[in-house]
């Protein structure tokens, strides 16, 4: 029995680069797809938001001179690039899903509601909700802690490149130890930077948990999922 009913799975552009510099490398996509896939069949409805910093960032692009409106506008497109990639690999392995846009763009995908997220959840697809929250100034772990409220999704699962939340960067820090969980509370406290205050606020207002952990372990989704303490849960 899955520890969870509905999840958001929200996954870093910068995630899907693998070893690459730039873009989208096809390996660490289908091993996502994958264990996404796996998942699915389960019984899990899976609602996924992905961000697009492998292809642009709005803040990045300000730095060399963009306006940051257009900047952020391009950011936004590239979680649609990124989106219809999962979309594509996805349906490799078989798996129904739906692209569902922030910014009207169709036929690209159609445009996000509630409504739509959920019944094609409740139908057993693969929601992938892209285009960011289609607001400027926002991150997309903001539109996934919107998202993850919107859909009454039980938990929003956040795939990282590290295990959890630990009490200091462990790459830079060799004594920093993993929290197995810690409340809305001490994250502020502590000023750990899991996501930007806008997402963490959103889920602590509307007790939306999160689950940190890392994705690019092989089989680490299903095995959060069997209820496995792999990561960090940050509860209210
Ligand atoms: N973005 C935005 N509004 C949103 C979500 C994203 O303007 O609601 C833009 C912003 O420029 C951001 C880029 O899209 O830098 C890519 O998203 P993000 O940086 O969150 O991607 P990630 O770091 O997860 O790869």
């Amino acid at each position: 029995m899955a520890k969870y009913k509905r999840i958001l799975l929200k996954l870093s552009g910068e995630s899907l680069m693998g070893d690459q510099q730039y873009g989208i490398d096809q390996q660490r996509l289908g091993d996502y797809a994958e264990e996404i896939a796996a998942v699915v069949k389960s019984g899990v409805q899976v609602g996924i938001v992905i961000g697009g910093g492998n292809i642009f960032r709005g803040l990045s692009g300000a730095a060399k001179g963009f306006d940051r409106v257009k900047g952020d506008q391009m950011g936004m497109l590239a979680t649609v690039i990124n989106s219809l990639a999962l979309n594509s690999a996805l349906l490799a392995q078989g798996i129904k899903s739906k692209v569902l846009t922030a910014i009207r763009m169709e036929p690209v995908g159609e445009y996000y509601s509630k409504d739509k997220a959920v019944e094609a959840l409740e139908n057993g697809e693969v929601v992938i909700i892209s285009g960011g929250t289609g607001n400027p100034y926002f991150t997309t772990d903001t539109a996934s802690a919107l998202r993850g409220i919107e859909i009454e999704a039980n938990v929003m699962l956040k795939g990282t490149r590290v295990d959890g939340i630990y009490t200091a960067d462990p790459e830079k820090d060799k004594t920093a130890t993993k929290f197995d969980k810690i409340s809305f509370d001490e994250i502020y406290n502590r000023k750990l930077r899991i996501m930007d205050l806008t997402a963490t606020t959103l889920c602590k207002e509307n007790n939306l948990p999160i689950y940190v952990f890392n994705m690019d372990k092989k089989g680490s989704l299903q095995r959060v999922m069997s209820g496995e303490d792999l990561g960090t849960l940050v509860h209210s």
